[in-house]
């Protein structure tokens, strides 16, 4: 008895003092001491580096013979480099591996570069290429079951949990946006509804009536649905957002304050490619919002090199992202050269091992020379974020004129501004004084900065043509088309 009544002592102890931890660890949560529940792997995504090293050492040594026995693309490129794949040993002998670039892709389509018999592809995705013929990519149960995981450890990093309802408004298709959220949200335990993108009337009623906690969508989109519900007098308290997952296209600081209050969301950054997987690749954590996307880089190894001697820069420095999947067997891809501009970091504050990137600066195909200046729009769009009297929405469009290569900056009013001053039509904006005031202050301001004289148009809001997938397209090179 004196036995049974110490282990009844015992047993309430027991859960006084667990219900103690439970309510301290809510109080951290509350105050945004960083809440470690939300890393969906912790095995993985805190791995120590030194044994995430010898993970991709065997799986890069996998790899190698897989591509060079299955694809004679690769057979053949690695034979003209004069490399035996058994030569790489380890995961630094990566740099001694040739590049893989679009053009490649795009030369073997549609199946060229297949692992597999196609019959044993579970899925086929393309890029929306503009012009020709489309990237394709194709994935077999284990690549999209790896696809899915790294979703869902990228949505739980944004502050997804199991049960939360998500509202996916990715393009569904061919798009690998749509589909690729869609499984990785399931996997986490999320109610999903796949809205996929545009109808905003639509978007606005779901968003009321079943009032998800989280958004996925382009970060253009998500400013879009924000100056909607202003304009239709609908209550922030009317929609029930928490968390939106925004990516697909380069945005900024700026962008995600307006995004963030005319929301009422926690905005965070979702990067990838097609070629790679499709998004999900990296994802920023909600409580380490601005300090970059950690890379999942135990199945995507990411190196940046420098844009024209295609060498390894160090770590922190900017170049070129190339990627190669350590994991994939439908498609695997050996050094992507991703054509993106940014840099990679390790965080030692953050809550996981893997690597960091920052924000995507450009496309080394995109970077303009302009009267012997190289020129990223992002050194435009800097300037942009210090003039609150205009949006986040540009375009620039460089035309050959005379023997002059000329650019000209077109940018939105900010919307209250717009509203403010009443403006019906283009005539009243260009007349206006303010705005030519404003324009003025723009454009000496990027003579300072950048060193070039640029033409600025300020057009109104929604101005500016958005795409299908509600991507800006924020470089119109109408040199090319001569
Ligand atoms: P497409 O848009 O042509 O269909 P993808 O979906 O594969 O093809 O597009 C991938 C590209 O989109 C990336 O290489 C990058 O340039 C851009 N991108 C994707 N996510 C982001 C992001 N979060 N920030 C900046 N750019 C992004």
């Amino acid at each position: 008895m004196a036995l049974q009544g110490k282990q009844k002592t015992y047993d309430s102890l027991r859960r006084n003092i667990r219900a103690v931890i439970t309510r301290i660890c809510c109080q951290i949560s509350k105050f945004g001491i960083a809440n470690l529940s939300a890393v969906f792997h912790p095995e993985i995504e805190k791995l120590p580096l030194a044994k995430l090293r010898q993970l991709q050492t065997e799986r890069l040594t996998e790899l190698v013979p897989y591509l060079y026995n299955r694809v004679p693309f690769y057979k053949k490129k690695l034979d003209e480099h004069g490399i035996h794949p058994l030569a790489i040993k380890t995961i630094d002998d990566i740099h001694l591996l040739p590049f893989t670039k679009k053009a490649d892709l795009r030369d073997n389509y549609p199946f060229g570069l297949f692992a597999v018999p196609q019959q044993e592809m579970a899925r086929i995705h393309c890029s929306s290429g503009t012009t020709g013929k489309p990237t394709v990519v194709a994935y077999t149960k284990h690549d999209l079951d790896v696809f899915s995981d790294t979703v869902a450890r990228s949505l739980a990093a944004a502050g997804c949990k199991p049960g939360m309802i998500l509202q996916n408004a990715y393009g569904y298709g061919l798009f690998t946006g749509g589909l690729g959220i869609h499984y990785g949200a399931e996997k986490l335990g999320m109610t999903v509804v796949p809205i996929s993108g545009g109808g905003t009337d639509r978007q606005l009623m779901l968003l009321q009536d079943f009032k998800p906690e989280a958004l996925c969508c382009t970060p253009s989109y998500a400013q879009t649905l924000a100056q909607e519900l202003v304009k239709r007098n609908i209550p922030l308290e009317n929609i029930n957002l928490r968390f939106g997952i925004l990516g697909a296209e380069p945005w900024t600081e700026v962008v995600r304050t307006e995004v963030e209050k005319g929301l009422g969301l926690t905005a965070t950054n979702i990067y990838g490619l097609s070629e790679i997987m499709g998004p999900g690749i990296s994802q920023e954590d909600y409580e380490e919002k601005g300090t970059g996307c950690y890379i999942w880089e135990d199945h995507y190894f990411p190196e940046i090199v420098d844009k024209d001697t295609g060498t390894p820069v160090k770590e922190g420095e900017y170049g070129v992202l190339i990627f190669t999947t350590l994991t994939k067997k439908g498609m695997p891809m050996l050094r992507y050269w991703t054509n993106d501009i940014t840099n990679i970091y390790y965080d030692k504050a953050g809550k996981r091992t893997h690597v960091k990137m920052g924000p995507i600066r450009g496309r080394a195909d995109d970077m303009l020379i302009i009267r012997g200046v190289n020129l990223f729009h992002t050194q435009v769009e800097d300037i942009l974020n210090g003039m609150p009297k205009l949006s986040a929405n540009y375009q620039l469009i460089v035309r050959h004129e005379g023997a002059m290569d000329e650019v000209e900056v077109k940018v939105e009013l900010a919307e209250q501004l717009f509203h403010e001053l009443k403006l019906e039509d283009a005539t009243d904006i260009q007349n206006d004084e303010q705005v030519k005031a404003i324009g003025h202050a723009f454009s000496k301001k990027i003579k300072d900065n950048i060193g070039l004289t640029m033409r600025i148009s300020i057009v109104g809001i929604n101005e500016i043509p958005r795409s299908e997938g509600g991507k800006l397209n924020r470089i119109v090179d109408l040199r090319k088309l001569k």
